[in-house]
């Protein structure tokens, strides 16, 4: 997709605060107003809930805070890029009813705004919420004018079939993002960013990068 801010509305579609921003920062940069990034897990749990690891790990014992942090953080973001911004009130996955659907995200692409606009959605790469949020969009597909995926980062950077000739294919066929080499492995969680296999602990990448063992 070439990045110009005139043409139909885009809808970049990002499973949490980070993933658009991350992944096409430079397109959204590129499309200005034209844009709009729509968070699914954008709101903050149902009542008082203990802190999820990954909460702690951010330095966070308030898992209402921290959604509040992010989403000041998301509007800098979009400001920054000159984009608007919708965040759903879905909580994240730690925080999330059993059971618990996408109907609002399903809601937002059945509604007035979407028919004629290009959704841009992450192709699911090594990430359940991904790939669940990518599902749902293709579900939908035929209300927008166009739909494209692009690759999940950091996930695609570091999984082993993104960037090889098959990738496209099995993209296409949503087969990375279930690829099992995808789930057998975790990331550091001193948060080096390394990738490890799960049963192995700390890898030889981690070592290096973080000291960890
Ligand atoms: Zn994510």
């Amino acid at each position: 997709m070439i990045p110009s801010t005139a043409g139909p509305p885009v809808f970049v579609i990002s499973p949490h605060y980070d993933d658009g921003v991350l992944s096409l920062g430079g397109l959204l940069a590129g499309l200005g107003a034209r844009a709009t990034l729509v968070t699914v897990f954008g709101g903050a749990p149902a009542g008082p809930r203990e802190p999820s690891a990954w909460d702690l790990r951010c330095g966070f014992a308030d898992p209402a805070r921290a959604a509040r942090a992010r989403a000041l953080e998301d509007e800098r973001a979009c400001r920054l890029l000159g984009v608007a911004r919708i965040a759903l009130p879905l909580p994240d996955n730690p925080y999330e009813e059993p059971g618990a659907t996408l109907d609002e995200l399903s809601a937002f692409l059945g509604s007035g705004s979407v028919p004629g606009a290009t959704v841009l959605v992450c192709a699911g790469i090594g990430n359940e919420d991904h790939a669940r949020v990518r599902a749902a969009v293709l579900h939908r597909r035929r209300t927008a004018a166009e739909t494209l995926l692009y690759a999940d980062l950091p996930y695609a950077a570091s999984h082993p079939a993104w960037g090889t000739p098959e990738a496209g294919a099995l993209v296409a066929a949503g087969l990375l993002a279930a690829d099992p080499g995808a789930r057998a492995t975790t990331w550091c969680p001193r948060g080096c960013w390394a990738r490890h296999w799960s049963s192995g602990g700390h890898g030889p990448t981690c070592r290096r990068r973080c000291g960890s063992r």
